[in-house]
């Protein structure tokens, strides 16, 4: 397949950033029978679909609770108040992430203090964590950004020499593992497991283009400690667990009965869809590994490969951008603007050197699970022509 400059047929050809048809073409049947089923059940609130799927997730993610919510950033949000979570407390966390993760800081009326990231991995880089702790300091809010898991043991380390608790944003990573370099030799008690299953709770978003996708908002939160979870189930449901027994101010936020039997039909296929992401990966990698100019990511072990993100050096970032687009190439740029340099946080004046660096030079390229090398090959070829 090639596609010239002036390619009149640039429209039949346009490679998307996210293709979700491949997914939904090979579960329709599946799919149909699941919305059938719930549109005859005439239950759409509650009820066995999200019982069953809550189930379903925990076992699939290792975790004692696995609570529905609306959405992912509802997850991060009542995740941080049922830890108690608020005014006048502080949260680390990484500048290098979709607003929702400060916001929901913010929205609990705790402040959020913005570490430095790694430049390779993109993540919270655990050396720019320990100087910012103070005596508000409750909580280190960790992203697995683009899949990849975050230096949890590191992490974890400070927040229990300093008492504070860990909230991780898996947003972007589910079904990413925990890997020890070591293999595990015993001592790392975090080795194998899922993202969202060590810090005190984890907050997941099925937004439609995550890698685990309802077809609409819904989310969840991990914990496995049984009176966050009891203070969790309250909270998204206008804090009460009693009806008309309302104990205090909460949400209205629930996974609703068809996207729960959606994602019920899903979740079986996530280990598959993630090995094909990997897949992708591995051939872009291939294909660029010569390619003068271009940085591409690192395949850490337990990477899910929600984004595949390059950086386009020497200040060419955007003109490569538009290059690509002007050939029919979608591609992104998470995230143009960190969250310190958001105009909310105006008054949040952190540096954050690498943040910024990476803001102007990473590029993500189509990715998902079933594109295929021909497709790959023509968008590095094109890539590589840019430069
Ligand atoms: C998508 C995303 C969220 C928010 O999830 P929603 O379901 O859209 O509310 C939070 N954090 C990160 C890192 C995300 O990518």
């Amino acid at each position: 397949m090639t596609i010239s400059n002036n390619s009149p047929n640039m429209t039949a050809t346009a490679i998307p950033i996210l293709d979700l048809e491949p997914e939904i073409d090979a579960l329709w049947d599946e799919l149909n029978a699941a919305f059938q089923r719930v549109l005859r059940s005439g239950q759409f609130i509650k009820g066995p679909e999200l019982d069953a799927f809550e189930r379903e997730v925990a076992d699939y993610l290792g975790t004692a609770h696995a609570i529905g919510v609306n959405s992912g950033t509802d997850a991060l949000v009542i995740g941080l108040r049922a830890l108690e979570i608020s005014e006048g407390d502080e949260v680390i966390t990484t500048p290098f992430s979709f607003f929702a993760t400060a916001e929901s800081i913010s929205a609990v009326g705790a402040t959020p203090v913005f570490a430095d990231i790694d430049a390779r991995t993109f993540n919270l880089d655990p050396a720019t964590i320990e100087p910012l702790i103070t005596e508000r300091t409750a909580a280190i809010m960790p992203v697995h950004l683009y899949g990849c898991p975050a230096e949890i043991g590191p992490i974890m380390e400070i927040a229990e020499r300093h008492g504070l608790t860990v909230v991780e944003d898996c947003a972007q990573s589910f079904g990413a593992r925990f890997v020890d370099a070591n293999g595990g030799d015993g001592m790392a008690m975090w080795h194998g497991k899922q993202t969202g299953t060590v810090g005190a709770v984890g907050a997941y978003s099925f937004f439609p283009s995550k890698n685990l996708g309802a077809f609409g908002d819904a989310g969840l939160i991990t914990t496995d400690d049984d009176a966050v979870a009891e203070h969790m189930r309250k909270l998204r449901a206008h804090g009460s667990l009693k009806k008309y027994h309302n104990e205090e101010v909460g949400y209205n936020s629930r996974l609703d009965a068809m996207q729960a039997a959606f994602l019920r039909v899903k979740l079986p296929h996530i280990e598959d869809q993630n090995a094909g992401r990997r897949r992708v990966a591995e051939t872009y990698n291939r294909l660029l590994e010569n390619v003068e100019g271009v940085v591409t990511p690192l395949l850490t072990p337990g990477h899910v490969m929600h984004q595949y993100t390059v950086c386009v050096l020497d200040g060419k970032r955007d003109t490569v951008a538009a290059t690509l687009k002007a050939q029919g190439i979608s591609t992104m740029i998470y995230y143009p603007v960190p969250q310190n340099r958001l105009p909310v946080y105006a008054d949040l004046n952190t540096p954050c050197p690498v943040s910024d660096q990476r803001a102007s030079e990473v590029l993500s390229l189509p990715i998902w699970p079933q594109l295929d090398e021909a497709t790959i090959s023509h968008v590095v070829d094109a890539l590589t022509r840019a430069l």
